[in-house]
């Protein structure tokens, strides 16, 4: 499955969904990072963003695309939200993960709406929250307790931020996974609202026409096919109690069937 997610700025992409992230790599999908600006008004010259956001990408196992907009002045505009189109055909995306829209920060608000209209024949997209968002009302989490340590080394791949912005703060991300996981059911989580997810139980009938054509072809396409990323329950033998190993939608933290 082809995974793409969309930040702003460097670091916004490991604040909101890297957990989320590493486990679609974990299970052999391809992530690709989309970075609207290089933060370059920062409290640091750009250079040093750009290189922090490679090697968060590095660590995370995804490829890196940067938009080349201006810092502070994204604009909510058909160009782009044509750029994101782009995008989104070039890697073949098949989920997007973007900002939340009720948000302080411009630019975060800019990238969520122009995400949301760009994704627009896309099934799956969820909302991460960010540090300055004024509003965050998830329904769909994230187990990220395997990937919560890979998540706060990414992060700390943006040293500059850790070290002089005060809303990267790895011991609140942590608080916050924690905080999420508890709403979720389980340890480490990451949230999400979600303007559209379609959930692909095993046996449905477009999940059953996408197995079919994978099939057409061939073996290596049908590793990929959406079926695989979902799971309720890890169950029990006869007479054993089926034991919920996430929540009403579990994300790729499955095992394959
Ligand atoms: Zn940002």
């Amino acid at each position: 499955m082809n995974v793409l997610a969309i930040g702003a700025h460097p670091d916004d992409i490991e604040l909101g969904c890297a957990g989320a992230l590493l486990r679609h790599v974990a299970v052999g999908d391809k992530v690709t990072l989309l970075v609207m600006t290089t933060g370059e008004r920062g409290p640091q010259d750009s250079v040093s963003r750009v290189l922090e956001q490679e090697n968060a990408a590095a660590r995370l196992g995804a490829e890196l695309i940067w938009g080349g907009f201006p810092d502070g002045a994204i604009p909510h505009s058909r160009e782009t939200v044509t750029f994101i189109d782009s995008v989104i055909a070039a890697v073949g995306a098949e989920v997007l993960y973007t900002h939340g829209q009720h948000d302080t920060h411009q630019d975060h608000v800019a990238t969520a709406l122009c995400s949301l209209s760009a994704a627009r024949r896309l099934n799956r997209v969820l909302c991460y929250q960010s540090p300055s968002a004024t509003a965050f009302n998830p329904v769909v989490y994230v187990d990220i307790e395997d990937t919560l340590r890979g998540k706060l080394e990414a992060l700390a791949c943006h040293r500059s931020q850790v070290e002089r912005c005060e809303l990267v703060d790895l011991e609140a991300v942590e608080a916050g996974a924690r905080f999420w996981g508890h709403q979720a059911r389980m340890r480490y989580a990451e949230a999400f609202e979600v303007p559209r997810f379609v959930w692909d139980i095993t046996g449905g009938a477009s999940a059953v026409r996408r197995l079919e054509s994978a099939a057409a072809a061939g073996e290596a396409a049908a590793d990929r096919v959406g079926v695989r990323d979902f799971e309720l329950v890890d169950g029990g033998g006869a007479g054993e109690p089926v034991r919920r190993t996430g929540t009403s939608v579990y994300l790729v933290g499955g095992r394959r069937p």
